[in-house]
């Protein structure tokens, strides 16, 4: 930034501040302005598209500059914040009024992509994380929080992907960090999570916030986020709620792909919510549920006790129908009251917010009663946090006005009786208007003017108004004073009018200072309920969920599943929660899925298109809802707690990270090998695939042969290697499955129906024909096949035979001879044989 030798006191004051903030835009408050100066100005008025015009634009080197009025400040600081900017908001801390020579101004707060407290860059359903990260040798101690919401957790890890899934399943918006981290976990962090990066030097001490953590470098990592939370916000965070202490082995593991790859809650394609797990569960009525329930899906629960209570609670309100529907028009009325409860420690609330919370909280009386009425066993714990606050909804019904206004500084928020002293100011003004009225009736019939008026305005205050014509009319010009001239009109104020107006604008004004006292009173008051405020809305929410699920398993008929420590898995009829939503109960076609102990590896064949993934994909996403404590899409269902899953499904290829596709797909098969148990899931969607064929081959069978000795996790291996099939021979826990397909008239027809034992025939260039790739190069296709079938060699060391790639050209054929030798020529005419042999032809040529 340019800086000229000699400065104006006021731009220098503008350097002494900026010098702190210069990654922040600094919004310098002047007057009713914000104004931004220099490269602020230039950069802002681009990405704002404001005008940039220049202080002392006659100077030699006049100052880039723009600004924004205060009042329309905030849509402008959503725009930077969502794009990923800091603003330093800097206010005039002295009333210029009263202030000789400069205003002393100071930065109040300053506003990053983590800390946003409203506004567009705060989305009702979603939470808004800031995480600090320290790093210890291998080790890693992990603090995050929601600064709207209060809630903080903190953890220590000791690997660098770990670090990174934290992370990128938090969608962390900001992270805060003391000392760079490894080079690559910063690449990546940067590339994949778009996160902004702050640095924050000093640690803080945090009183009883981090009692809870006995892990050093947890703890250091809460003192630093709060640190940055002190730094930035520059006010008491009375909101915050302890730090807890989580560790990410007593949540169902899976890794930032696997979410990715499974839709849990980001459609691969648009990046949205729609077609994911979330999009299908959320039948949530409030903000806070909303959050919880994606807070759910992305930590299902390892602990069978805690799996099954969840469950239970999610029959008992399936089998309370009318229940629910009440239970769902109480959660309807019910408002963000965790985020409320941080704006109230914020000191952001107004006279509307207080109401809100007191219908909010009038609805849980209501939620309490349904929940008790359910009398299960499984609801005690929860419902004695169900309190519905009586005190807060006394202290707000007496205190505010039913109609109170936005703004809490211009009168008529605290409601009449309140206060007695406020009633006798309003009573004053009351009796103002009537003086005013009786003075202007006086007036009119002293002079006899019918149109005299008594008005006021800001500036002059109050006068009678006379129009030029009628001032010969007044009998005492003497009494009165010249206030303003208008066009047709005199605008004076006389002695009685001036000792009104006194009487007037004292009890306006003394009523409006005692209003905004008596408000933040009351708001202080709330704010002492805030810890209650917070256990409660964490209630809510809970309710919110279980009668999501409960409405959901009800809705699209999943069923209860029994969780085992068997290792037993016996779906019956699963089907795809999401597929089947889009496609329809109708058209989806349901699946079995039965392992065990002595069964776990299941190596699946088919044409593509045929269903393998959506099969494989089904299997996690059931194991997920069931360790989430949702019922599950089947007619019954098995399950072992399975304490990881790992996928290699689709294209998930790390480019942006440098790395090829063969690269990522072993990355991920090494994952999956290194960490899985016996009780893991893994998915291995044409592992392989991507290198030469007979590499991936043996690279497959190599895996599966690891899998199935040393590791014994439950696995889905589907493959276009046919040659495969053949381990079941000599691996007893290996089961071949294929998914059917018929041809009918010469054309594939996908049952997507699992059948054991391998698929006999692959349809690839049917499927390249549904492509609607070109006839030529299809029959050339079909040709080469042909001769490829006819030297294979197998490159495997079982393989017998290679299986049969059946040739659209040979199948087109086979179905004409056989049609031509049904044929029953004498029962038809020339004409027919005719339009028989045309339809032959069209079938051999297409
Ligand atoms: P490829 O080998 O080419 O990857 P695939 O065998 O993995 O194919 P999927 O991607 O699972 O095939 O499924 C293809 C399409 O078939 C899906 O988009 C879905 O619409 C449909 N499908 C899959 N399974 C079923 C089912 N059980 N019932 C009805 N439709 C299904």
């Amino acid at each position: 930034m340019p800086q000229k030798t000699k400065q104006t006191p006021m731009m220098e004051q503008y350097f002494s501040i900026k010098k702190d903030y210069q990654d922040a835009f600094l919004f310098y408050r002047l007057g009713d302005f914000y104004e931004l100066f220099y490269d602020d100005a230039e950069k802002a008025a681009q990405i704002l598209e404001l005008t940039l015009t220049s202080r002392n634009k006659n100077a030699d080197d006049p100052i880039p500059m723009c600004g924004v009025p205060y009042h329309a400040a905030a849509g402008y600081i959503d725009t930077l914040i969502e794009k990923g900017y800091k603003v330093a908001i800097c206010e005039q801390v002295e009333d210029p009024k009263t202030t000789k020579g400069m205003v002393k101004r100071e930065v109040i707060q300053l506003i990053t992509p983590g800390t946003v407290m409203d506004g567009k860059g705060l989305h009702s359903k979603e939470n808004n994380y800031l995480t600090a990260v320290i790093k210890d040798g291998d080790d890693y101690g992990i603090a995050y929080a929601d600064l709207s919401t209060g809630e903080m957790k903190a953890t220590v890890v000791s690997d660098e992907d770990i670090v990174f899934n934290e992370l990128a399943t938090l969608e962390t918006k900001e992270l805060i960090v003391a000392q760079p981290l490894p080079d690559n976990l910063t690449k990546r962090i940067e590339q994949r999570l778009g996160a902004v990066m702050s640095v924050q030097a000093t640690e803080q001490q945090v009183g009883g916030l981090a009692d809870a953590i006995t892990e050093p470098l947890a703890k250091q990592a809460v003192e630093l986020l709060h640190a940055y939370l002190q730094r930035t916000q520059m006010r008491q965070l009375g909101h915050l709620q302890p730090a807890q202490f989580y560790q990410t082995d007593h949540y169902l593991k899976m890794d930032y792909y696997s979410k990715y790859n499974l839709e849990l809650t980001q459609a691969i394609r648009t990046g949205k919510k729609q077609g994911t797990l979330l999009w299908l569960l959320d039948e949530t009525k409030t903000a806070m549920g909303a959050r919880l329930l994606k807070q759910w899906i992305d930590h299902p629960l390892i602990q069978q006790a805690a799996i099954e209570r969840r469950q239970l609670q999610v029959a008992s309100l399936l089998h309370a129908f009318f229940e629910r529907v009440d239970l769902q028009e109480s959660l309807k009325g019910v408002y963000d009251l965790e985020r409320l409860a941080g704006r109230i420690a914020f000191g952001n609330v107004n006279g509307r917010d207080l109401l809100q919370l007191k219908h909010s909280l009038q609805q849980v009386p209501q939620i309490q009663a349904i929940i008790a009425g359910i009398n299960y066993e499984e609801w005690t714990a929860l419902l004695t946090e169900l309190t519905p606050l009586e005190d807060v909804v006394a202290l707000i019904d007496e205190a505010i006005a039913e109609d109170a206004p936005l703004q809490i500084t211009e009168g008529n928020v605290i409601k009449v009786g309140y206060d007695s002293q406020l009633d006798q100011y309003r009573e004053a003004m009351r009796n103002g208007k009537q003086w005013l009225a009786e003075l202007e009736a006086k007036e009119r019939q002293e002079t006899g003017i019918k149109n005299l008026k008594v008005g006021y305005n800001r500036v002059f205050g109050y006068y009678i108004e006379i129009s030029k014509a009628n001032i010969v009319n007044l009998t005492q010009p003497e009494r009165y004073d010249r206030k303003q001239t208008l066009a047709n009109a005199e605008r004076f104020i006389t002695p009685e009018l001036k000792k009104l107006e006194a009487l007037i604008l004292e009890a306006e004004e003394r009523s409006t200072e005692l209003e905004y006292r008596l408000f933040i009173e009351v708001r202080e008051q709330v704010k002492q309920a805030i810890t209650r405020l917070q256990a409660l809305a964490k209630a809510i929410s809970t309710v919110d969920v279980l009668q999501s699920f409960a409405t959901i398993s009800e809705r699209y008929q999943y069923v209860k599943p029994n969780m085992n420590q068997q290792q037993k898995l016996a779906i019956v009829q699963g089907r795809h929660p999401v597929v089947e939503k889009v496609l329809g109960q109708q058209e989806y076609i349901a699946n079995d899925i039965v392992m065990d102990q002595e069964t776990f590896i299941l190596l699946i064949t088919g044409p593509n298109m045929s269903g393998k993934s959506t099969y494989m994909r089904q299997l996690a996403l059931t194991v997920i809802l069931a360790q989430i404590g949702c019922f599950v899409p089947a007619e019954s269902a098995e399950l072992p707690i399975f304490d990881q899953i790992f996928t290699r499904i689709g294209a998930s290829d790390d480019l942006i990270a440098g790395q090829s596709t063969f690269m990522v797909e072993m990355m991920e098969a090494n994952q999956a090998l290194q960490h899985a148990t016996v009780n893991s899931l893994i998915l291995f969607d044409e592992l392989g695939r991507g290198t030469a064929t007979y590499d991936g081959m043996a690279l497959a069978q190599a895996i599966i042969e690891y899998i199935h000795r040393d590791i014994r996790a439950k696995t889905l291996f589907s493959t276009h290697y046919h040659e495969l099939t053949v381990l079941d021979q000599e691996l007893a826990h290996l089961r071949n499955q294929h998914v059917g397909a018929v041809e009918k008239e010469g054309e594939v027809v996908f049952l997507h129906k699992m059948m054991t034992g391998p698929a006999d025939k692959s349809y690839g260039i049917h499927v390249a024909k549904l492509a609607g790739l070109p006839k030529e190069l299809l029959t050339r296709a079909s040709v080469i096949l042909h001769s490829l079938e006819s030297q294979a060699q197998s490159p495997m060391a079982h393989i017998d035979e290679p299986v049969e790639q059946l040739s659209l050209f040979q199948s087109q054929q086979q179905f004409v001879c056989e049609e031509v030798t049904q044929l029953n020529l004498s029962q038809m005419t020339p004409i027919e044989v005719m339009l028989k042999v045309a339809e032959w032809q069209k079938k051999l040529v297409d």
